[in-house]
């Protein structure tokens, strides 16, 4: 067989698929599992984006479109960043993507050459390094740690910048750790930023799923605007996951290069979506507000009762629909934890080092089932601790 481009062995996978097949096998043998392992809300887009999708198809809105996305999405897109990040930016600096996953990849394709350094954070979403190494670049890590609030150590990530780092990649709030970034640290990472000439892609796309505050993106400090790419898209914040809609936020001369590759791959991104895209944003019936006090008292329920539970430690998050659970005083390692909880008491989660080396004493939960089901899943919990400290005392 002819071979396969390298580049493919630098890939990897998400660790939460893996999960959720195992826990689709054993559902199928009868079992009852309680789903906090992928990132996907329980929610579905509201009624009106619903309609405003089924009206598009109706009227013909199936055709070919413009590469960067319909003119009135990038107008729209716009006007909401405006409104909730008070980001100075127009309709000519958005381009929109099929999910924001491929927002990033086509940002990462457009700036990192071969052998160039790229710092990302660990824990943190694993396609940045696997991307990266993709590209033929070094994928460079930087620690949240939880005696940090899981905030990133700046003097480290300094320490780690060479004449190669061409790219800084940070989540804020974070997935997995609910960490959103405080103004001082993004002050710091633009300084950084500035002082080194990187270019920084800030993944927003739980910017809108915050506990307290308003969001602070780092494209609003001074400087920032002409080295930041944000990536953001509807998957959590509208709950539109399976609808693939995304966007990046760049100064044009990027978003030029951004839509070159659009032209050379997927050409464009479903019209019919983006018609009712703008109704998402809209957002007439409020559900975007709604879904965050929802998650807002999931987290409530779900770490206050967990903290109690021994072994278990997990500080409250700022933001996104994770807890980011420290394991490490169960005795046990996350892998084992992992595989307790889903096979002996049917509660589906992630061991931390699918999230990178500094996960590995961590398992992550999403809160993404209803309260009454968070409920039973901490009750479950309960009882799996309760067996392995009875088998300890034997
Ligand atoms: N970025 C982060 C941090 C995520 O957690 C996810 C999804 O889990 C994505 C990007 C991808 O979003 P999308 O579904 O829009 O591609």
């Amino acid at each position: 067989m002819p071979k396969i481009a390298t580049r493919i062995s630098q890939l990897t996978g998400e660790g939460a698929l893996a999960v959720y097949s195992r826990a689709k096998e054993l559902e199928k043998v009868g079992r009852s599992i309680i789903h906090l392992e992928l990132g996907e809300p329980d929610f579905h887009p509201a009624a009106p984006v619903v309609d405003a999708l089924r009206a598009a198809v109706a009227n013909g809105r199936d055709r070919y479109v413009a590469t960067r996305g319909i003119p009135p999405l990038r107008g729209a897109i716009a006007d909401y960043l405006r409104c909730t990040r008070k980001l100075d930016v127009g309709a000519e600096q958005v381009l929109v993507a099929p999910g924001c996953k491929m927002a990033l990849a086509l940002g990462m394709m457009a700036l990192i050459e071969p052998g160039d350094e790229v710092l990302y954070p660990d824990p943190g979403f694993p396609i940045y390094p696997s991307f990266t190494r993709g590209l033929g670049a070094k994928a460079v890590s930087y620690a949240l740690r939880e005696e940090n609030k899981f905030q990133p150590n700046l003097a480290e990530i300094a320490s780690k910048i060479s004449s190669k780092t061409r790219i800084l990649i940070f989540n804020s709030p974070n997935n997995p750790t609910g960490t959103v970034f405080s103004e001082h640290t993004l002050e710091q990472i633009a300084e950084l930023a500035k002082k080194h000439d990187l270019w920084v892609i800030s993944d927003e796309i739980y910017a809108r799923i915050l506990f307290s505050g308003e969001y602070k993106s780092i494209w609003t400090l001074p400087g920032m605007a002409g080295r930041t790419v944000i990536i953001d898209g509807f998957s959590k914040s509208f709950a539109m996951t399976g609808w693939r809609l995304g966007y990046a936020v760049a100064q044009k001369s990027v978003i030029d290069a951004l839509d070159l590759l659009v032209l050379n791959t997927f050409t464009c991104t479903a019209e019919f979506t983006q018609v009712a895209a703008i109704e998402a944003l809209n957002d007439s019936t409020r559900a975007v507000p709604a879904m965050v006090e929802e998650y807002r008292k999931r987290r409530d329920v779900f770490v206050g009762k967990l903290n109690k539970i021994p072994g278990f430690r997990c500080q409250s998050p700022d933001g996104a629909f994770y807890a980011w659970v420290n394991i490490e005083e169960t005795g046990k390692s996350a892998e084992e934890v992992q595989k307790i909880l889903l096979e002996e008491v049917g509660v589906a989660a992630i061991a931390g080092a699918a999230f990178g080396a500094e996960g590995k004493n961590y398992v992550r939960f999403s809160l993404v089932s209803a309260t009454h089901l968070l409920e039973e899943a901490l009750e479950r919990i309960q009882r799996a601790t309760l067996h392995w400290r009875a088998a300890v005392a034997r």
